[in-house]
């Protein structure tokens, strides 16, 4: 099948031509990302082929539709960045690659833990100009520290039994639909209120949707412990920015790590060091020597591409072939 591949980084394209090496699909690589102006390069493909910070709108959706485009194949779980109504009024199909690595974005929700806390960014800079102070460095035990997983689907699972079995945290959970299995191992499921009263830890692992949008809002930061470290690499959106900045000023929040920003559409995945960031916003929370930003880069491990990369030329072959694609996403 033709299909057209956008948001494409070296990387991409790579992973991609590996696993199409027998020439099943025809991939033609885009550079820029898709959106309402660039949606007329996908005409005359049947499939386009999309990332997290393309935006699938209606008006984009349209275009695709007009140019002849029958399938969205997502290359990531989250499918925030679709119109699902649009595409299902307008005859197209979406698919996306909900599990390719939970432990790739695990490991990395643990890895921004453990930096945060015993300040592994600082010490690495002091060190390479010389400073072998340590003052200002000190952490704490993870031991026995309450963590609050919000969202225990694949990710937030493997997390809580990471922290648990790991490293003896104590794990509270927030989930409308919970998990026997973690509540099992020994995690308690209470609600957001109280999972905010009682954390000295929260990380965020459920879906952005409109109920979860600014789940993490001034009202559940005034109500959380004085210092508690809040952890982000589900989607920018699900935390109010502005409120965690003031969070940072008031020191209401002693740590925030995120791996996702709201407005991370405008710059993650590019190179801006030689241009001056227009959003001050996000400048402001790269000042705070107590918060960590990394661009969305929690699945970016060998395992997740070649299981994305897999996954969605299999969903293409499946949509091509007529087969029931078990990752198609069901509109209602
Ligand atoms: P999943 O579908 O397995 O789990 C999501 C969980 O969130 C489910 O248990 C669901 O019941 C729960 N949930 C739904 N609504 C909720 C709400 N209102 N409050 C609390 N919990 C709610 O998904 P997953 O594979 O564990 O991934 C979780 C999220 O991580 C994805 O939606 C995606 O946005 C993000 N993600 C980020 C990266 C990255 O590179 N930073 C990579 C992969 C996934």
């Amino acid at each position: 099948m033709k299909v057209a591949v956008f948001s494409t980084k070296p990387y991409d394209r790579r992973f991609l031509e590996a696993a199409n090496q027998d020439k099943t699909h025809q991939l033609h690589f885009f550079e820029v990302q898709m959106n309402e102006d660039t949606a007329i390069l996908a005409s005359d493909y049947p499939a386009i082929c999309v990332f997290v910070n393309d935006n699938l709108d209606r008006p984009t959706i349209a275009k695709l539709a007009a140019g002849g485009t029958k399938l969205i194949a997502l290359r990531c779980a989250g499918f925030n960045n679709v119109d699902l109504k649009a595409a299902k009024e307008l005859g197209l199909t979406v698919v996306r690659v909900p599990a390719y690595s939970p432990y790739a974005v695990t490991e990395y929700t643990i890895a921004l833990i453990l930096t945060l806390n015993r300040k592994i960014h600082r010490a690495y800079n002091r060190v390479r100009e010389g400073n072998f102070a340590i003052d200002g460095l000190v952490g704490f035990d993870l031991n026995c520290k309450t963590v609050g997983i919000i969202g225990t689907g694949k990710i937030g699972f493997l997390v809580a039994e990471a922290l648990m079995k790991g490293f003896g945290c104590k794990i509270l959970a927030y989930d409308p639909y919970p998990n026997p299995d973690l509540a099992a191992m020994g995690a308690k499921y209470v609600d957001l209120d109280e999972l905010a009263r009682r954390s000295d830890i929260i990380t965020l692992h459920c879906p952005l949707t409109p109920e979860t949008h600014y789940i993490i809002n001034e009202k559940l930061i005034s109500e959380m412990k004085k210092g508690v470290m809040l952890v982000n690499t589900g989607r920018g959106k699900l935390i109010d920015t502005k409120a965690v900045i003031e969070g940072l000023k008031s020191k209401k929040i002693g740590y925030i790590a995120l791996d996702v920003y709201e407005q991370e559409a405008n710059f993650f995945f590019e190179d801006f060091s030689n241009e001056i960031i227009a959003d001050d916003v996000l400048q402001r929370l790269v000042t705070f020597p107590n918060a960590i930003v990394t661009s969305h880069q929690a699945f970016f491990t060998e395992t997740a591409l070649n299981n994305i990369s897999e996954t969605t030329l299999g969903n293409i072959t499946d949509f091509e072939t007529g087969k029931d694609c078990p990752n198609q996403i069901a509109i209602e």
